[in-house]
């Protein structure tokens, strides 16, 4: 018998490494090719426009008509000499990925040609017809339109002959439809609060960035494979096959060579990834065969994220050029690590300090545990909101399998730091860091520079893990877009910081002393932020139950988890900042309950799907050829003799005959359970039941298919099997 899983399994095997070439000797020549940058824009811009321009970027300043009219021009003209004929807004819907409706730079010139087009108009605001965008009810039909407007702050960039524009996506009545505005809003929020905090220190600070670094690890499977697997095509996962018997236990592939084919789609990836500024720099493989991870270097968050989005896109296009698919989805195989983002984040100001980087002196060091003893806090007050930024349908899969961190936010200091925060929520006094500051010797806060420099204990267990001069948000999935969890981080830190800004400007209007009115609020946050430390193994049983009496939140349904995102303390503090009104955050949370209700339902669909279709029909066909076998048996022996020849061929036809029962039966009740869920108007409760009663069935069902994949003769299985799928060479 010959079918798609043969042949694809064939086609994989056969395949060699493509051949790719470097665009030009040196990366800096071509980095960049396909950027407005600022290279780009001093060389078709006037010297006031590039002015304006920047001083919009840098500054926030307003960009008028005239300004963008300029731009436009220049943009249209650059676009043009590399080849480029449409124009699209680029934004981040409330779904998976990215959104653009192209239009040509063509239109009438009012005399019977045509001209190439490009207005300022065109370039600040557009309405695309983006009526399908989920929007949580915001966009009602009798204010359905949808605005997207031009962020200056992320270039513009060519891709496939279209220049597409970074923007927001708003409504009609000013709400964000998208991730790009509360991003850019909390971004703003955290500088502002950060900077009223680092005057305490330094007047001279204007700005304070907040920079991303993410990690990006994915999967790839190679394309023939992945066509002949219905359940990666329409879910990214494998809904079903039994775990190869070598997969991650020799831990063989991690940092391992990589395989030819691979290495080259990496490369080609890399040039990609450089022609649009995505500055890309490491490259591995992971723990898992076929799992891999690429990571740039750290930037400005607004455009790290676009970047992390535009490397998705890229990744699947060049994917497909080396005959591979990329799987972004957290758990595409069961048994073997999964996927996720790790989000290095970080402040720091214009004048180039990094304030989560311990400083030379004891004011600098007092600055760094001001920020750090802030965040800590934030992350607690806020451990359950930051947890919802995070939680998704696919994630969920990841967090709490002992191989990602558990669905409990914690953080990780390191015994060095743990230490320093112990002794200074143990002392009373702040002469110390006085002397210090004078004498510029010894004392606890002047110790730290050289401790961190080789701060290497790390703990891959954490979800939120400070590493040196940064700190690591691990839980994030590797689907996701980060602005999530970013906006969620920044908002929750500026909270923070406005509140210690208050509580400190009280104590000094009572008489304190500034430093000492720092060190007392310091104190007070270290103190009370105590819970979210933890520095033990995230995996054990031992830290959900210490975690659950510490107070953190340890929900793990994640419709249930999206109510942090309403509670009193999440809509003030999203109100305080400016980040999200009420309305938005409820919107946005009906967007989240319903993309958790598809995502399930797909999955059960196809689920259901691939057991009637595929599991039943091919079982059923390997147990009718033991009964003919065993029927003739019977015809040649007397029924003693035919009984104990055929004993194996009988035992395996009624083993499969329970499985068969099991599959059939669940998968009924599945599809009972799902129409009693698709009456549910209400779609909180809708995801929950979804989540409670119908997710439940897909470990049920698997691992009776699973069983049968081991009996089943090898030859009629149709999928492919996890040995075939996983072992790139
Ligand atoms: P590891 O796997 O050891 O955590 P990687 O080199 O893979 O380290 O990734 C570290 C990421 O953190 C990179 O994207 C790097 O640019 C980023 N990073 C380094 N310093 C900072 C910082 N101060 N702020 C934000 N991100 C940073
Ligand atoms: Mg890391």
């Amino acid at each position: 018998m010959s079918h798609l899983r043969f042949k694809a399994v064939e086609e994989a095997s056969k395949r060699k490494a493509v051949e790719v070439t470097a665009p030009a000797d040196k990366t800096s020549d071509y980095f960049g090719k396909y950027v407005f940058d600022r290279n780009t824009m001093r060389k078709y811009l006037s010297k006031e426009t590039l002015k304006l321009v920047l001083n919009a970027i840098d500054k926030g300043e307003p960009l008028d008509r005239q300004v963008a009219n300029h731009v436009a021009a220049g943009m249209r003209m650059w676009a043009m000499e590399m080849g480029v004929t449409h124009y699209t807004h680029w934004f981040h819907p409330l779904t998976d990925g990215t959104a653009e409706k192209h239009d040509a730079f063509v239109d009438f010139d009012g005399s019977g040609g045509m001209i190439e087009e490009f207005s300022g108009k065109l370039l600040a605001q557009q309405e695309p017809d983006a009526s399908s965008f989920p929007s949580g009810g915001i966009r009602n039909t009798f204010e359905a339109r949808g605005y997207t407007a031009w962020d200056a702050s992320s270039p513009a960039f060519i891709i496939d002959g279209t220049l597409c524009i970074p923007t927001v996506f708003i409504s009609y009545t000013g709400e964000a439809l998208d991730y790009k505005t509360p991003l850019l809003k909390s971004i703003g929020a955290v500088d502002k609060a950060a900077v009223d905090v680092c005057h305490y220190f330094d007047r001279n600070v204007k700005k304070v960035f907040s920079y991303l670094g993410w990690e990006q690890e994915y999967f790839l499977v190679d394309e023939a494979l992945f066509a002949a697997r219905p359940d990666l095509i329409l879910t990214e996962r494998t809904l079903m096959g039994h775990e190869s018997s070598k997969n991650q236990q020799l831990e063989d592939h991690y940092f391992g060579s990589i395989p030819s084919r691979v290495s080259a789609f990496m490369r080609d990836l890399e040039y990609e990834c450089y022609k649009l500024s995505i500055p890309v720099k490491t490259r591995h493989n992971e723990v898992a065969p076929n799992q891999f991870e690429l990571a740039p270097i750290f930037e400005e968050c607004n455009l790290a994220v676009d970047h992390n989005l535009l490397l998705m896109s890229t990744m699947k296009k060049v994917a497909s050029r080396h005959y591979f698919r990329v799987l972004l989805h957290e758990k595409p195989f069961k048994g073997i690590n999964g996927s996720g983002k790790h989000n290095n984040w970080s402040l720091g100001t214009d004048i180039g300090v990094n304030l989560l980087s311990p400083g030379k002196n004891a004011l600098q060091n007092l600055q760094f545990i001001t920020f750090v003893s802030n965040v800590l806090m934030a992350v607690y007050k806020n451990n359950a909101l930051l947890k919802a930024s995070i939680s998704s349908a696919t994630n969920a899969h990841r967090l709490g399998a002992n191989e990602a961190p558990p669905a409990i936010i914690s953080v990780f200091m390191g015994s060095q730091v743990s230490d320093l925060l112990d002794e200074l929520e143990a002392s009373r006094e702040l002469k110390d860091i006085e002397v210090k500051e004078k004498t510029g010797t010894r004392l606890s806060l002047n110790y730290i520079p050289e401790i961190l420099v080789d701060n290497t204990d790390r703990n891959r267990t954490s979800p939120f893990a400070f590493t040196g001069n940064r700190f690591e948000f691990r839980a994030v999935g590797s689907s996701a877009n980060c602005a999530a969890a970013m906006l969620a981080l920044n908002t929750a830190v500026a909270g923070q910081l406005i509140e210690f800004k208050k509580e400190v400007d009280r104590l000094i209007e009572s008489g304190m002393k500034k430093e000492e009115a720092i060190f007392t609020m310091v104190r007070k946050n270290i103190k009370e932020s105590k819970p979210i430390r933890f520095d033990g193994n995230g995996y054990s049983d031992e830290w959900k139950v210490e975690a659950a009496k510490r107070g953190l939140d340890c929900e793990t349904r994640v419709p249930v988890i999206y109510d942090a995102y309403l509670t009193g303390q999440s809509v003030d503090l999203f109100a305080e900042t400016g980040v999200l009104t009420e309305r938005e955050l409820h919107a946005r949370n009906e967007v989240k309950w319903e993309q958790y209700t598809k995502k399930i339902q797909i999955e059960a669909r196809v689920l259901g799907d691939l057991a009637m279709n595929h599991i039943i029909p091919v079982a059923t066909r390997y147990q009718a050829l033991l009964l003919e076998n065993a029927a003739k048996i019977k015809l040649l022996y007397d029924e003693g003799k035919a009984l104990k020849i055929a004993k194996q061929d009988l035992a395996i036809i009624e083993d499969i005959a329970e499985h068969l029962d099991f599959i059939k039966t669940k998968t009924d009740e599945m599809i009972e359970a799902r129409k009693v869920a698709n009456k549910i108007e209400n779609e909180r409760e809708k995801a929950l039941v979804y989540c409670e009663k119908i997710a439940p069935y897909f470990d049920e069902i698997r691992y009776h298919i699973d069983k049968l994949e081991l009996i089943v003769d090898d030859e009629m299985w149709t999928l492919p099997k996890y040995r075939e799928l996983l072992f790139i060479r």
